[in-house]
């Protein structure tokens, strides 16, 4: 395998599935299967998992809420899908532990960067719930925090896209994918990867991303052994 250790950043609307809110448990079942793929080939996975499926503190503002209010649900939503995740692993028999950012602690472990770690080294599957724990933040900006924390070789957002492209693949027929591309053309081009916050952490850390579309059976599998898959972003 080429990376040992990788964080794995799911939103919360590719576990809908097919649906229009909430979560699907087959597409959580599926997801199970592949990272038990590469569990059991010995790689550590951390999982970062957002809340969009449930609540968005931006959408919860745009109709009059207070923006921190919002956010403080967005961030219970994550939870919420992190449980359902936990449960989905543990029926494909993959231990796993669930800490939040956020303290709720009769439902997961608080975060504690250490334990994380060790939970990792003893085969562990880690899910980080509650983003940064911070208002005005995004879970990807807390996929980034955690793997540099964690020493993750690697962050893997898996989309229902299968990398970056030059124009968006859904609305321009005619877009190009990128094999490879560097932070610095990545900002130059104006290309949409992370939020800003997120990407720039991950730049100054020298920390690659790869997107790749998780939605396909066994792609989460070919990326961590180092097939081209998706796109990379590198210094
Ligand atoms: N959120 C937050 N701080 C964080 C991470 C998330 O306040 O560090 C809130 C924010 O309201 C966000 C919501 O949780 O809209 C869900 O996270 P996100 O939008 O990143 O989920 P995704 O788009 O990955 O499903």
């Amino acid at each position: 395998m080429k990376y040992k250790r990788i964080l794995l950043k799911l939103s919360g609307e590719a576990l809908m599935g097919n649906r229009q809110y909430g979560i699907d448990p087959e597409r959580l079942a599926e997801y199970a299967q592949d990272i038990k793929t590469i569990t059991d080939k010995g790689v550590e996975v951390a999982i970062v998992i957002g809340g969009g499926n449930i609540f968005r503190g931006l959408a919860g503002a745009s109709n009059g809420m207070d923006r921190v209010q919002g956010d403080h649900m967005g961030m219970l939503a994550t939870v919420i899908n992190g449980l359902a995740l936990q449960s989905a692993l543990e029926d494909a028999d993959i231990p796993t532990r669930l800490q939040s950012a956020i303290k709720i602690n009769e439902v997961a472990e608080p975060f504690i960067r250490r334990r994380a770690m060790r939970h990792l080294e003893k085969g562990r599957v880690v899910i980080f719930g509650g983003g940064t724990g911070n208002p005005y933040f995004t879970t990807d900006s807390a996929a980034v925090l955690r793997a540099i924390e964690i020493e993750a070789d690697v962050i893997l957002k898996g989309t229902r896209v299968d990398g970056i492209y030059n124009a968006d693949p859904e609305k321009d027929s005619k877009a190009v994918k990128f094999n490879n591309i560097t932070f610095d053309d990545v900002l130059r081009k104006g290309l949409k990867v992370m939020d800003t916050t997120a990407f720039t952490l991950s730049q100054e850390n020298k920390l690659p991303i790869i997107v790749f579309d998780m939605n396909k059976k066994g792609n989460l599998l070919k990326v961590v052994s180092g097939e081209k898959v998706g796109t990379e972003v590198n210094l």
